[in-house]
């Protein structure tokens, strides 16, 4: 068992064999004899890696022929502004659940090209729950929401229903359980969760969505050209595609999203059981709207809450530690942590609730 559990909720646990098989390619990549930081990104070298990162993300996601994928730059926070810049008229409107911080800051920037409608929020009970009844106007330009809110631990289980395109950010769930991400015409998720390293976007387009605004867009901004480029219209991050190919590499030995959702629902039940068993935390969210990636918990009694940091900390535990615009605690429980980390933290948790019952 590992000495360390890493509960970080982003950047985040990566799998052993992709750390190790990175710092190699660090110092060889592929027995070239040159670092994967010192290759030209327009070499066979590169681009076979490239290749194989769209490929794989493809086929975990069970992608059709209309959807294309690219790798951005700028994180996730870059894709709030370049949706609504690629997707919505200055005199179109488009519908947003308003369900956690991440989304909130979606529906800043996307006002600053366009009419949005917040269909729905969560805001009134500090977003610990997901709003369910709500109508998407039919003629919005597209509906966006996030599927897991990162901070709040509160998560949609089920894919709306609209016939209106979908947008999504799935920064901190994609490829954590089988969903038909056919459905969605655009979904963006920052790496740094589940996909791989920071500095890199996972952005899926079905292109019939783009081309029918009237605003002239910087070529940077303008998925048609990333697309037309695949995703080389400038050095992309080449390390960080690197990361993200070894990881969904390492995601298809464990047999895929199916496999992996098995593991992940085992480790949120294990979490959540123990949560609920023990009366000294609390689980802060509706129990129907739970997250099973960012599990979000209180301890009551503040006189205990430096006790179990400390307890925590002395155990290996890294970061189970709320956001710091909601407090308390979280542990994030991505793919890459495995189930022992979680059966260790619950140990640790009977232990310290029979010590402070
Ligand atoms: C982490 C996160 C973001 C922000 O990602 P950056 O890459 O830091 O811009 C956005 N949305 C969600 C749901 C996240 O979890």
């Amino acid at each position: 068992m590992p000495l360390i559990h890493n509960f970080n909720s982003g950047p985040s646990i990566l799998p052993k064999q992709v750390l190790e098989q990175a710092a190699a390619a660090i110092h060889d990549f592929n027995h070239s004899e040159l670092s994967i930081l010192e290759i030209g990104h327009r070499t066979s070298l590169f681009q076979d890696v490239l290749d194989e990162a769209v490929a794989s993300l493809k086929e975990l996601m069970e992608l059709d022929q209309e959807h294309e994928v690219l790798f951005l730059h700028g994180g996730a926070s870059t894709q709030f502004f370049q949706v609504p810049m690629n997707i919505l008229d200055d005199s179109g409107s488009a519908a947003y659940l308003d369900c956690g911080t991440w989304g909130t800051k979606a529906i800043k920037e996307a006002r600053l090209f366009g009419r949005v409608d917040v269909v729905a929020s969560s805001k009134d009970r500090n977003y610990t729950y997901i709003p369910k009844d709500y109508r998407i106007p039919p003629d919005a330009t597209y509906f966006h929401y996030t599927t897991n809110n990162t901070i709040e631990g509160t998560q949609v289980h089920d894919i709306p229903q609209t016939p209106v395109p979908l947008i999504a950010d799935m920064s901190s769930d994609i490829l954590s359980r089988v969903m038909d991400f056919n459905r969605f015409d655009l979904i963006y998720a920052g790496a740094q969760k589940n996909i791989g390293a920071a500095g890199v976007n996972a952005v899926i387009i079905n292109k019939r969505i783009l081309g029918k605004v009237s605003r002239r867009l910087p070529s940077m901004m303008d998925y048609r050209n990333h697309l037309e480029n695949g995703s080389m219209l400038n050095t992309p991050p080449v390390f960080a595609i690197y990361v993200c190919m070894l990881t969904l590499r390492w995601l298809k030995e464990q047999g895929g999203v199916a496999a992996i959702e098995k593991i992940n629902d085992a480790k949120a039940r294990l979490l959540y059981d123990t949560l609920d068993a023990l009366p000294v935390f609390r689980p802060k969210v509706d129990r129907a709207d739970r997250s099973r990636m960012n599990v979000v918990f209180v301890i009551d009694q503040p006189e205990l809450d430096a006790a179990f940091q400390e307890a925590c900390k002395a155990n290996g535990m890294v970061a189970i530690r709320g956001h710091r615009s909601v407090g308390g605690f979280r542990a994030s429980l991505y793919n890459a942590l495995p189930l022992s980390s979680v059966q260790a933290l619950t140990e640790l948790m009977r232990y310290f609730a029979q010590k402070n019952g």
